[in-house]
């Protein structure tokens, strides 16, 4: 049988060529963007530059959209959640504190297609204030708790593996590991379920977040708050890694809990403990 199909050619010589002149542009400290067909596909950031500070695609550097810092902050947390196993596809939602309401994610949008300009800024009240998109279909908790914890910064969500697999099993963390102190208390709440999105559900996380940093969500995922973004990851990642541990002690028995007095010992401790203290401070 006769095939009329082309040989599949490709001129590796002159797509090499193009990239190594791309890649010494870069170098020189140009912002370098790849285009296929016209179109932006990638950007090549030179090492050494401050790669946290670049742009996504299509979007200026330096562009004069208000808060631009804290956007790019929201953006590149949540493509962190997501790279690190944190979180997955377009679940999971963050915010963080501006003068007159909050910055908080878009709903429903991937976080690799988002860019400073798709962040809403709300007011208390979940009313948009700027933007062209939804915000996250859970602006009620983001806009009660951080009401409720005027020393937070930032608020993340995610659907992580282990947290999330405690919360289907109507499980919070008890104290089995002295860090479950980072959530600022004896234990790790699970708020009761309701409906992502509602009044109600933000009313559950309010009071499991009585005195505390974090909560799950009962068949859903869990909160947590920060002095700012950079340490609400930092905590989300702690809790996640407590849930795994926690999940395995179960597989093989009943852990160990460690009493009032010695968690009430690390509670005081942690206050002065730099890499935790409380953002109530
Ligand atoms: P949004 O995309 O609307 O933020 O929803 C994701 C989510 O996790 C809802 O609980
Ligand atoms: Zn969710």
């Amino acid at each position: 049988m006769k095939h009329d199909r082309q040989p599949l050619s490709v001129n590796a010589t002159d797509a090499n060529q193009r990239f190594s002149r791309l890649l010494a542009e870069s170098e020189q400290g140009r912002d370098v963007v790849i285009t296929k067909r016209g179109r932006p596909v990638a950007r090549l950031v030179s090492i050494g530059s401050d790669a946290s500070t670049a742009a996504p695609l299509g979007v200026p550097a330096g562009s004069d959209v208000p808060d631009y810092d804290k956007r790019m902050a929201l953006i590149e947390t949540c493509r962190r959640m997501n790279a690190t196993g944190l979180n997955q596809g377009t679940s999971g939602n963050a915010s963080i504190r501006v003068d007159d309401g909050l910055l908080i994610t878009p709903s429903g949008l991937d976080y690799d297609k988002t860019s400073p300009v798709d962040i809403v800024k709300i007011d208390w009240e979940g009313k948009v204030l700027r933007g062209h998109r939804p915000p996250s279909s859970e602006w009620h908790f983001h806009c009660r708790v951080m009401a409720a914890k005027p020393k937070a910064g930032a608020l993340l969500h995610t659907h992580s593996i282990h947290a999330t697999t405690l919360a289907c099993l109507s499980r919070g963390i008890p104290p089995f590991h002295y860090m479950v102190a980072v959530a600022g208390g004896r234990d790790i709440r699970c708020a009761p379920y309701a409906t992502f999105g509602t009044e109600k559900l933000a009313d559950a996380v309010l009071a499991a977040l009585e005195g505390r940093l974090a909560c799950l969500m009962e068949n859903h995922g869990m909160i947590v708050l920060g002095r700012d973004i950079e340490d609400a990851f930092k905590r989300a990642i702690e809790i996640e890694t407590l849930a795994n541990q926690y999940l395995k002690a179960l597989a093989v028995g009943m852990p160990k809990l460690l009493t009032v007095g010695e968690m009430d010992v690390v509670l005081e401790k942690f206050k002065n403990y730099s890499a935790w203290a409380d953002p109530k401070k």
